[in-house]
């Protein structure tokens, strides 16, 4: 920290994100909960295309691929009574900025942020970056939400209420009642669902805008979509939140999608099923892994993610870690108390995770010896 650092950010601690080893490093990577798979091949084609006209700046609402979008989502509403509209899509730099973006506007010193204390780590940043006091509800036992106490917090004022649907870092659901019971709790207080990985199995909540302008839907196409790289995210939500959101980017950075990102979300909307294909493989493979961490006992919490959140009872996550680490394959550990013996295992091919249950039969046959 230089002596120049205005007094906003001396007590800020940033986002670690996990960690990217150099290009050509021979590793098993399942620690950022990346897509194993490819872009679609007409994903590549509209890229390059659109490279050709990097000279000129890209369209700032992105209207193309937010008619796109709409159109994607309107199956996914059912017949709620909500009707996507390009209206009600904001799209910006990865859900990340979203997440920023919605901080920004909807909390501060007189409104304070509110999530469970096991869940995405940069919420805990944001909260710090503007100043806003935040409150982390410890999760149930069985690491599920219990809404009574979001209820309980907005009673007593207004709140930004922040729920990962599913959790990250556990893989556990509410369900779409349960999102619908924290909304009725909390009428007067923005509620941001951050849906980065409901594509792998989970219920989407987009169904109940029908019946609340309170809520926002975060999602990414970091996961589902195979674009990690391209850096690409929107949130879904009623016109007016939509319109605060595009107020913090058309103050900061209008242009924050560029033109190569934009062609490739509006192609991967239209290879939307190979996509699903895509997130159903992973699924599968998450069940048969599941399976088998456990019969190797550990145990492994119900995840609709792309990833596994799981533990052994006798051996310390961080031994686990690094056991991995040495045979060539890297996982995520946090080292926040109640889940530092954990492993997060992102769910890759299925030749990537033989080789990891290979690895952690291993290392649990050897400590035992
Ligand atoms: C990965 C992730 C994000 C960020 O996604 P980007 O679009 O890559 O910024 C947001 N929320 C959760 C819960 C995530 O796991």
């Amino acid at each position: 920290m230089s002596g120049y650092l205005t007094n906003r950010y001396r007590d800020l601690t940033a986002y670690v994100p996990g960690e990217q080893p150099p290009a050509g490093m021979k590793v098993i990577k399942l620690n950022t909960n990346e897509s194993p798979y490819p872009p679609a091949p007409k994903v590549l084609k509209a890229a390059e295309e659109a490279a050709g006209k990097l000279n000129l700046y890209p369209d700032p609402d992105q209207n193309a691929l937010r008619r796109a979008l709409a159109e994607s989502l309107k199956e996914e509403a059912g017949d709620s009574g909500f009707v996507p509209k390009p209206e009600n899509i904001f799209i910006s730099n990865g859900s990340d900025d979203i997440l920023n973006f919605a901080f920004g506007a909807f909390s501060d010193s007189d409104v304070p942020a509110v999530f469970p204390d096991v869940t995405y780590g940069f919420y805990t940043v944001f909260g710090d970056l503007y100043g806003t006091p935040y409150k982390e509800i410890p999760l149930k036992d069985d690491w599920t939400v219990d809404t009574k106490d979001y209820a309980a917090e907005c009673a007593e004022g207004r709140r930004l209420v922040v729920i990962a649907e599913p959790n990250a870092p556990t893989g556990i659901t509410l369900g779409k009642e349960g999102i619908r019971r924290l909304l009725e709790g909390c009428r007067n207080s923005v509620v941001v669902v951050d849906e980065a990985y409901v594509d792998f199995g989970a219920e989407t909540s987009l169904g109940l805008l029908a019946e609340f302008d309170n809520l926002v839907i975060c999602r990414t196409f970091s996961k589902s979509y195979s674009l990690a790289g391209a850096r690409l995210g929107f949130a879904v939500a009623h016109e007016s939140l939509i319109k605060d959101l595009e107020l913090i980017k058309y103050s900061t950075n209008p242009y924050s999608v560029n033109r190569m990102t934009e062609a490739a979300g509006l192609a991967a909307v239209e290879e939307k099923d190979y996509y699903m294909a895509n997130c159903a493989k992973i699924a599968a493979t998450r069940g048969r892994v599941t399976e088998e961490l456990r019969a190797l006992g550990m145990e492994v919490l119900p995840s609709k993610a792309n990833f596994v959140f799981a533990r052994h009872p006798e051996v310390s996550g961080e031994a686990l870690a690094q056991g991995l680490r040495e045979k060539g394959i890297i996982v995520r550990r946090f080292s926040k108390e109640r889940i530092r013996n954990y492993l997060r295992i992102t769910i890759g091919t299925d030749e990537q995770m033989d080789a990891l249950v290979k690895a952690l039969n291993e290392l649990l046959t050897g400590e035992r010896r």
